[in-house]
């Protein structure tokens, strides 16, 4: 059982019951609707056809819907528009005229905010462009590169600071979108402050939701505030295609790692997002930079890895996913204790945390097959799982909605249960799921954890050592006396 998960984008190269189960079958432990693309009813209908093609799975598959934020994009428009370096077209805050090479934008602010001199980047910075002249309601631009302008593509303006809300009237929609479909997570793009995660919270909760929320980095305001940030969300997303233009993408590699790093010590799910696989949306085989580049997430202790374009759109949706199923499997296989830096734990003294770190102790890595964690919020699952024991965690809950997001978490496998009420029932339930899902062969030790008294709220606060099938044993056994 791989410990990173994998999250695949939903869109027209997937968009069947049957292809969704061939990415699941392939590694996918999550879904990404991009509320970019499409309408109310096209997200509705994505979250329908996972929804019902996942039902199956061995274990849940989670449900992400990515609500587009302040991003900033041209208009749509029928066909595109091809540019020479050196050649000028016009930004408006009115329509649209590809003749005129006229191109609307989605804000007018984009307009009244760049200046003469500064840069603009279209589709992740592929093009860029010089602000040569401006007026009242465009702005003139000189190509500094070739390429080919598509419909709805993004704009960044790194050096521009655009005072428009984080959650605008369509992401509100999405919102209730999202908690209408029961999504797992809601991430939140361009993230700016901790009080942008804070206002979704709000608006989540007053449609009733009770949606985690990741935070997208991915502006250099994001990167500023990265602590406070990730403090006050549920986890967080490098999402490096606009981040990569809002930065100096040579800064990309470092800041992935200190990323990573913070939200493990806080305990919080991280996902490194974008151009994971790019090559295969054309081509059945990943480059060995990519392969490197999914190894590389995996050493620095992400919990996720995303597909973008190369499940959503890409011809080859089911063959990256192998293909990062098998890079991970790979990587993790080569990982030992000295791959998970002290520096990534938090220390705290109290009885959960000190359970935890008993439980994920690298000295019961040849004793110990599986860890059994039996948790009410999730919580417990989440701090061992960021503890990076070796062994997978069986994440074991009464409770549906946390059973779904702990998806998303590294090493963590959910499944639903029964409240045990007893010793024996934890042990009965322990033996019943290892047997179902063929966890441990008898005689195999497994570690068990979770709360005293059964079915109370207490905290995690016991482990024990347990050896499969020893009770059915001993059953047998006196039944025979
Ligand atoms: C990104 O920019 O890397 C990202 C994940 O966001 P989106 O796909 O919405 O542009």
């Amino acid at each position: 059982m791989k410990k990173t998960k994998i999250i695949a984008t939903y869109g027209p190269a997937i968009a069947s019951a049957s292809k969704v189960s061939e990415l699941v079958t392939a590694g996918v432990n999550l879904f990404r609707v991009n509320c970019s693309h499409g309408t109310t009813l096209d997200f509705v209908k994505a979250a329908d056809t996972i929804k019902s093609a996942v039902r199956k799975a061995q274990f849940p598959v989670g449900l992400l819907l990515d609500i587009s934020g302040p991003k900033l994009r041209l208009e749509r428009f029928e066909g595109k528009l091809p540019v020479k370096a050196g050649q000028r077209l016009k930004l408006t805050a009115g329509r649209t005229d590809l003749d005129k090479k006229v191109l609307a934008v989605n804000h007018p602010a984009i307009i009244s905010s760049v200046r003469k001199g500064q840069k603009v980047y279209i589709d992740d910075g592929n093009l860029v462009f010089d602000v040569v002249g401006s007026g009242r309601g465009w702005v003139t631009l000189r190509a500094v590169n070739a390429g080919t302008i598509m419909s709805g593509k993004g704009i960044n303006l790194p050096r521009t600071d655009i005072k428009i809300p984080t959650i605008s009237d369509k992401d509100k929609e999405d919102i209730k979108t999202a908690i209408r479909v029961k999504a797992d997570y809601i991430a939140l793009s361009f993230v700016r402050s901790p009080a942008d995660v804070v206002e979704a919270r709000r608006i989540i909760e007053s449609f009733g939701g009770d949606q985690k929320i990741i935070a997208k980095l991915e502006k250099r305001e994001s990167v500023a505030n990265l602590e406070k940030i990730i403090k006050e969300s549920d986890g967080v997303m490098i999402a490096r295609g606009d981040l990569g233009v809002e930065v100096p993408f040579a800064e990309l590699p470092r800041l992935q790692k200190d990323i990573i790093r913070l939200a493990n010590y806080q305990h919080k799910p991280v996902i490194v997002a974008t151009q994971m696989l790019e090559s295969m949306r054309f081509s059945p085989r990943a480059t060995r930079a990519e392969v490197n580049d999914v190894a590389t997430a995996v050493f620095d202790l992400t919990d996720a890895v995303m597909l973008s374009a190369e499940t959503a759109t890409g011809k080859y949706p089911v063959e990256a996913v192998k293909t990062m199923e098998q890079i991970i499997t790979a990587t993790e296989s080569r990982m030992d204790r000295t791959d998970v830096p002290y520096e990534h734990h938090e220390v705290r003294s109290d009885i959960t945390h000190s359970i935890a770190h008993a439980v994920s102790s690298y000295e019961h890595e040849k004793l110990v097959k599986v860890i059994f964690a039996f948790t009410t919020s999730g919580f417990t699952a989440s701090l061992i799982s960021n503890l990076m024991p070796p062994q997978p965690i069986i994440a074991l809950t009464p409770n549906e909605r946390v059973r779904s997001r702990l998806t998303l978490l590294r090493s963590v496998y959910p499944v639903t249960i029964d409240q045990p009420r007893s010793f024996d029932d934890m042990l009965a339930t322990v033996e019943k799921v290892s047997e179902r899902y063929r966890l441990t062969r008898s005689g195999e030790k497994a570690i068990i954890t979770g709360g005293v008294p059964f079915g109370s709220t207490v905290p995690t606060n016991f482990m024990m050592i347990h050896e499969i099938g020893k009770k059915r044993r001993n059953v047998r056994r006196s039944k025979r006396k």
